[in-house]
């Protein structure tokens, strides 16, 4: 068994409110680990002190054997840790297919030699790569659209491949079925089974339980800051500090 990520002692407070208090987390190659826990509980403070967005005030963050705590945002992008959701930032006005490019040159070049619409023309293998996630994302037919044309559950599916063609070593989805509609949120859940499959690992932190259920190998409960329960699904499911805290029983 090998960690990808390994999360230790971290602290976070924002003035007198302490958001995360002493969380170690360890997810394991090839798992999807996901992370529950009420509103304000602090899973996208977690997840942005992961990513850089944040820094904590105590505690390490090692992705594969290395600290990132002092890292840019797009410095651990970068180094194969990739977001996505509750940012929507697509490009309304380019192609589907040209906002998929962006990260993928983004990716090649790295953040500062990247000149986006210079190179588009030129990238076939990329671009090659790029289509067939799209088609496997179910976007086949809308590659040459205006992404700010489509569906709501389609724009939302364009930023997962935005994040897919990154080909993270680890990839951080941030409630991706927040405000579909029960179609669209069994779609994702099939995309991300098949993406599973393929032995991405995984942090996802999400409110609907029929997805957590469906999707995670483990699950992390947070609430308060602090987290209260870790395990496999069936132990989640059966533990009563859980039940208390967010299942409701
Ligand atoms: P969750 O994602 O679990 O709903 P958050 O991580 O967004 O929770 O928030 C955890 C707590 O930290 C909340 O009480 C929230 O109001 C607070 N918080 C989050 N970000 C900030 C910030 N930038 N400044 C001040 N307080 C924040
Ligand atoms: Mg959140």
């Amino acid at each position: 068994m090998s960690i990808v990520l390994s999360i230790k002692n971290v602290d976070k407070t924002f003035g007198g409110l302490h958001a995360l208090g002493d969380i170690n987390l360890d997810i394991e190659e090839g798992k999807t680990h996901a992370i529950i826990g009420p509103n304000g509980a602090g899973k996208s403070t977690l997840l942005n002190c992961c990513i850089g967005r944040l820094i904590p005030d105590n505690g390490t963050v090692e992705f594969e054997g290395k600290n990132m705590i002092g890292m840019q945002p797009h410095e651990i992008n970068h180094a194969g840790m990739v977001r996505v959701f509750q940012t929507p930032e697509i490009f309304p006005d380019l192609s589907v297919l040209q906002n998929v490019m962006i990260p993928a040159l983004a990716k090649r070049d790295g953040i500062f030699k990247f000149n986006a619409f210079k190179s588009l023309s030129s990238e076939k293998a990329l671009e090659a790569d790029a289509i067939h996630i799209l088609e496997d994302m179910g976007l086949g037919e809308h590659i040459l659209k205006h992404a700010g044309s489509m569906s709501r559950g389609d724009k939302r599916r364009l930023e997962l491949a935005m994040g897919l063609v990154q080909h993270p070593r680890l990839l951080l989805l941030d409630e991706p079925t927040a405000g579909m509609a029960r179609h669209d949120t069994n779609r994702t859940i099939d995309l991300l089974k098949r993406i599973k499959e393929r032995g991405m690992t995984k942090i996802i932190i999400e409110h609907d339980m029929h997805v957590v259920f469906s999707l995670a190998d483990r699950i992390s409960v947070l609430a308060q800051g602090r987290i209260i329960a870790s395990g496999t699904p069936d132990e989640i499911r059966g533990n009563p500090k859980v039940q208390e805290a967010y299942l409701g029983g």
